[in-house]
């Protein structure tokens, strides 16, 4: 019995010495690069509904297979459920605030008066000198997005939301910025007496309306399209930008997981899926931190249903018909479309990913990214 614990602890011993065990014993490395891939409204229950609907099984998702998980509370201040102004200001400040509130603290009032602004991750990483990057399916000053890069009393202010971006408090300010809504900003910009072209010239930094419009040879684009962006192309345009920064880089990337349209919001999710396991092949995970969460959940569930048979039976009809009212009823899948206030899943890996663990509040996965960085606040 003795002898047989002996040449157990000599085998374990022997064991910890080969690399690959050491590592996932040995302290871990600081991260020089962080990409934080935030699915708007991807709820736990919508990422299990989007490996049904891409894989026809649970489990398949790429980020499934992530080896650290924790489930992240997204409340405001004062309610239970979040919207995103609240809920991204959260992750990128490490501060609680009111729903519409983009990146300042609770002494903030939606629309009526600025609270503090709350220092963002991007901020930081501009004072240290690394290089960062924004990426969204969605306009750029929405309040995901916005929150990363600017501080508003109220998400809807996107002119002033976007002159933000180009007039940083820290470092040169977001050097790549894809998104939409050049309409609505372009608008607004008027209404405050500027304008694109104006900006642009201003700041010596093109607003280009296309992805295709940016040259290689500008190294801080930003681009504000008109209509739908192709976030892949989008995605991998800024990794392309950012790799080789020195003293590494921010890149944070959201794709819209909204599921009032079942179905595509869940194919939202499996294309960005898809997008994240393509990005983990290019970085290298001991000095690259990668995370995977979302702002809020959502009200999509399954609650039938048989492997074999497609989950969203009864889509076409429902597509069909009128759409109307909060609730989608297809055979196997119900929608309350609205936010919900439950717990969001935060999976990660690489460098630093062993602080997304357990329950905590989403305040917490600023930490988790300062900490990577080695970071005080
Ligand atoms: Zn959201």
């Amino acid at each position: 019995m003795f002898r047989g614990l002996f040449a157990a602890a000599s085998l374990l011993s022997l064991a910890l010495a080969s690399p690959a065990l050491a590592e996932t014993k040995a302290p871990s490395q600081k991260a020089k690069n962080v990409i934080v891939f935030l699915a708007d409204a991807g709820g736990v229950p919508s990422v299990n509904a989007a490996s049904l609907l891409g894989y026809g099984q649970p489990l398949k998702l790429h980020v499934q297979q992530w080896p650290h998980l924790g489930l992240s509370e997204t409340s405001p201040v004062d309610a239970f459920v979040s919207d995103s102004a609240n809920g991204m200001s959260a992750i990128m400040t490490g501060v609680k605030t009111h729903n519409g509130v983009i990146s300042q603290g609770p002494d903030g009032a939606r629309g009526k008066a600025d609270g503090a602004p709350t220092k963002t991750l991007l901020e930081y990483a501009e004072e240290h000198g690394l290089r960062t990057g924004v990426v969204t399916s969605q306009p750029i000053t929405d309040a995901t997005p916005a929150a990363t890069y600017a501080h508003a009393n109220d998400r809807g202010k996107w002119g002033e939301i976007f002159q933000q971006a180009l007039t940083p408090r820290f470092g040169d300010g977001v050097d790549v910025l894809f998104g939409t809504g050049r309409d609505k900003i372009g608008r607004q910009l008027t209404a405050a007496g500027t304008g694109f072209d104006q900006l642009a010239k201003a700041h010596n930094r093109p607003i280009y309306a296309k992805l295709e419009d940016a040259p290689a040879a500008n190294a801080r684009p930003i681009v504000v399209t008109e209509d739908e962006i192709d976030t892949r192309a989008a995605t991998l345009r800024a990794l392309d930008l950012l790799k080789g920064s020195p003293k590494g880089y921010l890149l944070v990337v959201e794709w819209d997981a909204h599921t009032d349209d079942p179905k595509e919001g869940l194919e939202n999710i499996v294309n960005f899926d898809k997008l994240i396991a393509e990005i983990e092949k290019r970085v290298d995970l001991k000095d690259t931190l990668l995370l995977f969460t979302a702002d809020h959940s959502f009200g999509l569930q399954v609650d039938g249903g048989k492997r074999g048979e497609p989950l969203l039976e009864g889509y076409d009809a429902w597509k069909a018909g009128e759409r109307r009212g909060d609730i989608v009823r297809l055979k196997n899948v119900v929608v309350n479309r609205t936010h919900t206030g439950e717990e969001v899943v935060a999976l990660a890996t690489g460098a630093g990913a062993q602080g997304v663990r357990g329950y905590f509040p989403n305040t917490h996965l600023f930490e988790v990214v300062m900490d990577a960085w080695g970071w005080k606040k």
